[in-house]
């Protein structure tokens, strides 16, 4: 079981910010997890990469359970992809050197680069579309460039989860459907670590992630098949308010209702 969270809640200040959250999910599957702002993805995220401990109800990852387990270990078998991360990463730094050190916050072996280890990043520089921008800095790439690198950097590392935290934030439309399109590539791939996708965007919903978990004021809203939750009418009881879900193709849109 990759995760395996049983009625977990997490309380601070008198506010419960997670409160029963049961989770459950298996190797080769991928999930997309969706909730506005201050629904908790972040709070749920943190525990799964075990920053906090829950106040009660019982987590484990990678089949770790908490409290009995090296966090450090469990956190090189996972790759968490934000934008806190390209902040912490040096801007002169090329593509290729940023994605090399994914291997180096894994195992920690500054000076070990094997020509395996280029061979495999310049393969997952390609795979990630990188080429058109491989010789310039980190620094000067677009948001989306940036995001291609750091998710060929977490897969660097093997990782068996990968999560892609909320990935086309800041990005234009088309950034943001380049980058989904290598998203969804990259998981359909039957070697590709398990995924979680989050995101607080319903538009942002591929099918290829065939489950979800809607989180909602801390608590799970309804967790599933993807196909069976990303109805306009269940989306849009989801959001609450006076949003408009749509449904074109396989994706749906979102907007206010005026
Ligand atoms: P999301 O990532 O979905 O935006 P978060 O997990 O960041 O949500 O936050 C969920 C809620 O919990 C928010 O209302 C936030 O203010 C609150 N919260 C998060 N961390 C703390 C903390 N350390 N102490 C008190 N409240 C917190």
């Amino acid at each position: 079981m990759i995760i395996n969270a049983d009625q977990i809640s997490w309380r601070r200040e008198n506010k419960v910010v997670l409160k029963d959250v049961t989770w459950q999910v298996r190797k080769g599957e991928h999930w997309s997890l969706v909730g506005l702002n201050g629904s908790g993805k972040t709070t749920l995220l943190k525990m799964i990469n075990g920053y906090i401990w829950p106040s009660s109800g019982t987590l484990s990852v990678l089949d770790q359970s908490f409290g009995q387990t090296d966090l450090r270990e469990l956190r090189k078998r996972i790759g968490w992809v934000s934008s806190a991360l390209a902040e912490q990463l040096r801007p002169v730094e090329k593509p290729e050197s940023i994605v090399l050190s994914g291997k180096f916050a894994s195992i920690g072996l500054y000076d070990s680069i094997t020509n395996d280890d280029h061979h495999q990043a310049k393969a997952l520089l390609d795979l990630l579309d990188c080429h058109p921008f491989a010789d310039r800095p980190f620094g000067t790439l677009s948001q989306g460039e940036k995001q291609r690198v750091l998710i060929a950097r977490a897969l660097m590392a093997s990782p068996e989860l990968l999560i892609l935290d909320e990935p086309c934030n800041g990005l234009d439309i088309f950034a943001r459907e380049r980058l989904l399109t290598i998203v969804q590539k990259l998981a359909s791939q039957s070697d590709s670590p398990t995924m979680i996708f989050v995101t607080h965007h319903v538009g942002e919903l591929l099918p290829c992630f065939e489950h979800t978990l809607l989180l909602k004021a801390g608590k799970v809203y309804q967790s599933g098949r993807t196909e069976d939750l990303m109805s306009p009418k269940n989306m849009t009881n989801f959001y609450g308010g006076n949003v408009v879900v749509e449904r074109h193709g396989e994706r749906l849109s979102m907007a206010i209702h005026s």
